[in-house]
């Protein structure tokens, strides 16, 4: 069952709305206490392995909140454990963006939680057409070919397979607006952003906590840009900064402050400037590793490698399309 959410039916779950109780569990396994009944499940990047996108899980009054569900079946068995350790049903799962890495986790955790609804923007709607079609039909002539590295070939078997379930991957529940709404007694406040990471990314923004969980409209240790509207991410990297949080939860990378993220911000503004410019591609590269050095940490050289190639895509004016209605 698929349906848009109207305003009417927000209204009407927002006036369930209940107080967070707070400190009944402290600790999940796995996963990182950001206060405020709210836990980080960290995705991981591992050298030659497709990353996991951050997840995130937040107690309500009557079940539990999970946004994004990473790729890989360790991230989503992760999550699950940490789930079972808050002991109360899965009530939502809200994907930030149709990204494999964010989306893929869905699929065995919706067989653990048959009653789970999932939220979404209708965006994976154009992906499955379009993108993930596209990027399916690619893999599959480059593993016939014997193109694919070795230690590639689990992920890019794992991805043609969950691309295979594509439309199980989509909403149950389609936000393609913002709404403010309430899962199992947790208040939460639904943003969009058009044309950003992907042509419509969705963001929470925790009014309570002020904390903004933001998906892949913050990664590191680059700028994930293949399906992104430069300048529409720099737009929604506004409603952001305007948006009165003091935390930021990246798609990709630990928490930040919002200090941090505005260091971040004035990283990621550089490095498109720099792009769309006419200089050197490798300063703009170099740029950025020494702007987010902070959290590349000792990753320079991978980072250095992915931003040239990031660098290159917006340059050539490849991503130009994602910016046209
Ligand atoms: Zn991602």
């Amino acid at each position: 069952m698929r349906r848009w959410l109207p305003a009417l039916a927000a209204l009407a779950l927002a006036s369930c709305a209940s107080t967070i109780e707070p400190g009944k569990v402290a600790e999940l396994p796995g996963a990182v206490a950001l206060g405020d009944a709210t836990w980080l499940v960290p995705g991981g990047f591992e050298p030659g392995r497709s990353p996991d996108g951050n997840s995130v899980i937040l107690r309500g009054t009557a079940g539990a909140v999970l946004i994004d569900t990473g790729r890989h079946a360790s991230h989503s068995e992760a999550v699950d454990r940490a789930l079972g350790a808050l002991d109360m049903p899965l009530a939502a799962i809200v994907n930030t963006h149709w990204h494999l890495d964010h989306v893929s986790g869905n699929l065995p955790l919706k067989t653990a939680h048959p009653d789970v609804r999932v939220y979404g923007t209708s965006a994976i709607d154009g992906a499955l057409a379009g993108f993930l079609a596209t990027s399916a039909e690619a893999s599959r002539k480059a593993l016939a070919a014997g193109q694919i590295p070795a230690a590639a070939v689990p992920d890019v078997k794992g991805d043609l397979e969950t691309i295979g379930r594509g439309p199980e991957l989509r909403p149950d529940i389609v936000v393609d607006t913002p709404h403010d709404i309430v899962f199992a007694g947790r208040a939460l406040s639904l943003r969009i952003a058009h044309r950003a990471a992907t042509e419509r990314d969705l963001w929470i923004y925790d009014v309570a906590a002020r904390r903004a969980i933001v998906g892949d409209l913050v990664t590191l240790p680059v700028p994930f840009l293949d399906t992104a509207c430069p300048e529409g991410w720099l737009e929604a990297l506004g409603d952001v900064a305007r948006s009165g949080a003091k935390q930021v939860v990246p798609g990709h990378g630990p928490v930040m402050d919002r200090h941090g993220f505005a260091r971040w911000r004035t990283a990621f503004g550089d490095f498109i400037a720099c792009a769309r410019g006419s200089g050197a591609l490798e300063s703009c590269s170099a740029g950025w590793v020494a702007g987010a050095a902070e959290w590349i940490g000792s990753d320079g050289a991978r980072a250095k490698a992915m931003a040239d190639y990031y660098g290159e895509l917006i340059r050539s004016k490849k991503l130009d399309g994602y910016c046209r209605a």
